[in-house]
């Protein structure tokens, strides 16, 4: 990686021994850190100048790491903000349903710093392969996104899509394996003077898997929250 910017990275923890010793270690390595010591303190530090990733405990006062995921996927600004959540052994149930709130990845405590360190690497990496492709085509097993040409295939063949349910899986395409909520994918799509509402983003998925059945069990609906496009692709 070359060295622009220092990235930065706010520590979402309320126990002041961890959130030091994480903060010391990713200074070590170059990123510029800060700590947050609860989730509203977090939601405040963050409107105000929004990290490039965010290490999020699960045991919060007040609001818990699961509730903070979940508001910041809601607003646009943070829908894709980066997210490793801090749980432990015992919050097992509560790590799933982290992930399924659109955490990224989790550690589990006790973590050691330097693990921790090569996981926030890993999804910085993870990130900066998707951005190459922004302008390029995209694909998932056999289907094949060209965004400059408009066009969708299916192992070769072109399936007529109407120019939102396009949007919508071009959307899902460009950020594989990350929740979006209907409010997200409405604004990115429709844009923010639609007066639609988000059962508009339910009708049009629901057409795409009609449309291409593989979609089928490669969109996942979120409870409650919205869409995730699978991270493991179909065999072409
Ligand atoms: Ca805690």
């Amino acid at each position: 990686m070359t060295n622009r910017t220092p990235k930065k990275i706010l520590i979402v923890e309320d126990e002041p021994d961890i959130a030091q010793l994480v903060k010391l270690y990713l200074e070590k390595d170059g990123f510029r850190a800060s700590v947050a010591k609860s989730g509203v303190e977090a939601l405040t530090v963050i409107k105000s100048g929004i990290p490039d990733l965010l290490i999020l405990d699960l045991m919060l006062p007040e609001i818990d790491g699961i509730e903070v995921c979940k508001r910041l996927r809601n607003a646009p600004d943070t829908a894709l903000l980066p997210i490793i959540m801090l749980t432990a052994k015992s919050e097992e149930s509560d790590t799933i349903i982290g992930l399924e709130l659109g955490a990224d990845d989790y550690v589990t405590k006790p973590f050691s710093p330097k693990a921790l360190i090569a996981r926030v690497k890993a999804l910085f990496r993870r990130l900066e392969r998707t951005d190459d492709q922004k302008h390029s085509s995209f694909s998932f097993g056999p289907l094949l996104l060209d965004p400059a040409r408009h066009e969708i295939t299916v192992k070769g063949k072109e399936v007529s899509l109407t120019a939102k349910e396009f949007g919508l899986l071009e959307h899902l395409m460009r950020h594989p394996g990350r929740v979006l909520t209907r409010d997200v994918l409405l604004n990115a799509v429709w844009g923010y003077d639609y007066y639609g509402t988000t059962r508009t983003v339910d009708v049009h998925v629901r057409r795409l898997k009609m449309k291409i059945p593989l979609l089928n069990d490669a969109i996942i609906s979120i409870k409650s929250l919205g869409y995730k496009l699978s991270d493991q692709p179909p065999a072409s």
